[in-house]
């Protein structure tokens, strides 16, 4: 007898079960289009040069130590990644209506703003995009929400987003429910709403009282400017919605594993922001009582000092070039080949990501046949792409559609 008698398996994690069975697969040629991590042309994994830069500046200076951060972060970095996301000129900030806290990657920035919302604030009820990351409704679920729910995305026929049905579904939400938007490059289907279709987000949002939660885990990475990518949070805020984001450092740094995260809440009046503050000191507490300070002064030197930061920006406009020219070449390789189907969806489609529009069976095939490995929903990893594979990829695309 054990407490943990028939405790059920849970099924694995998608993403990383198929990394790594591309890891074991022995066959000479395989290609893995899984998981969200950038690689070079040679499909090697990149550590930024000013990233690097800024380490080796951190491992030589003897006045810093491992004693423990505040609960709420590094400040430098808080305000930094702050500034990032809602612009250096933004009034939300200079009014002080703006509070960055440092957390845990992205995923820890929307497990401590599920917390928050739900014991805080009391929220219950969360619409995410279908489809969206495989990991919102788990988070918000741990998180204490009682009701995750859909609101419709994607519309497959036209690999478009489903602007109508999306406005309908958000009319039909409780009001101060809470919805999670991607802020840029819309994971999985690499799809962002237009700016006209962000205004009518951003219109049903206010009028119908509901809480805007954003998830921007690629800023800068999508277009390679991270100003382009903030903007539908700041046309946000202009409109005077209150909003928690959470941002990801791990792939405009390259700092996958460093956990690397922060979570800014933008209030109306900023006397909220005292108690804000506190409640979220609790959170965090709870969970992992102060973060750690390596990524974050990594990202604090690179984007506080001009020079560096114009590197970083070379960097990521060097990682969403080349996802470009990957995108381009893939369509291109796939329409010369005359393969069935129309293909210009993997050029609209920006960011990490291209929802393929392959179904369920062709993505079996292209593993079990061609060892391309892919998600089960068609979603490919565009970085996984370089110049020695993508014929074959096309290749074997064209076979399975076929
Ligand atoms: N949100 C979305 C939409 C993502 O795609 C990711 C990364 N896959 C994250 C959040 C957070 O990732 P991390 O915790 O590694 O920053």
């Amino acid at each position: 007898m054990s407490f943990f008698d028939g405790i059920p398996v849970a099924p694995p994690i998608e993403v990383f079960h198929k990394n790594k069975l591309y890891l074991d697969e022995q066959a000479p040629v395989k290609v893995n289009l899984t998981i969200g991590a950038y690689r070079t042309n040679d499909g090697k994994p990149w550590v930024l040069p000013v990233v690097h830069d800024a380490e080796v500046q951190l491992a030589n200076d003897a006045t810093l130590n491992h004693e423990y951060l505040p609960v709420l972060g590094h400040e430098g970095f808080r305000a930094a990644a702050t500034a990032l996301v809602l612009g250096e000129n933004s009034p939300a900030i200079s009014e002080g209506r703006a509070f960055g806290v440092q957390c845990l990657s992205g995923t820890g920035a929307l497990r401590a703003g599920a917390e928050f919302l739900h014991h805080v604030l009391g929220l219950s009820v969360v619409y995410v995009s279908k489809p969206t990351w495989g990991n919102h409704k788990l988070v918000f679920t741990r998180g204490g929400f009682t009701s995750v729910r859909d609101y419709t995305f994607w519309d497959a026929e036209n690999r478009c987003v489903a602007i109508e049905k999306l406005i309908a579904d958000l009319e039909e939400a409780p009001e101060k429910a809470v919805i999670i938007l991607h802020g840029c490059a819309h994971n999985p289907t690499g799809m962002d709403p237009t700016k006209e279709q962000w205004k009518k987000i951003a219109e049903v949002v206010k009028r119908k009282n509901l809480f805007t939660f954003f998830d921007i885990a690629y800023q800068g990475f999508a277009s390679g400017d991270p100003d382009a990518d903030a903007w539908a949070v700041r046309y946000f805020v202009e409109q005077g919605l209150e909003m928690v984001v959470s941002q990801s450092f791990a792939k405009n740094f390259g700092l996958y594993n460093e956990r690397v995260g922060n979570l800014t809440v933008v209030v109306n009046d900023k006397s909220v922001i005292a108690g804000f503050q506190s409640q979220m000191s609790l959170v965090i507490r709870a969970n992992w009582s102060n973060p750690p300070a390596h990524g974050a002064r990594v990202v604090h030197l690179v984007l506080s000092d001009p020079k560096r930061r114009n590197e970083w920006m070379e960097s990521i406009k060097a990682m969403s070039d080349r996802i470009k020219t990957m995108r381009a070449a893939l369509r291109e390789k796939l329409e010369a080949l005359g393969t069935p189907g129309s293909w210009n969806h993997i050029t609209q489609q920006i960011g990490m990501f291209s929802f393929t529009g392959l179904n369920e069976d062709q993505v079996n095939h292209l593993i079990s046949k061609h060892k391309v490995f892919l998600l089960s929903d068609g979603r490919i990893n565009i970085c996984g792409l370089n110049t020695n594979n993508i014929e074959y990829v096309a290749q074997a695309i064209d076979e399975t559609v076929r």
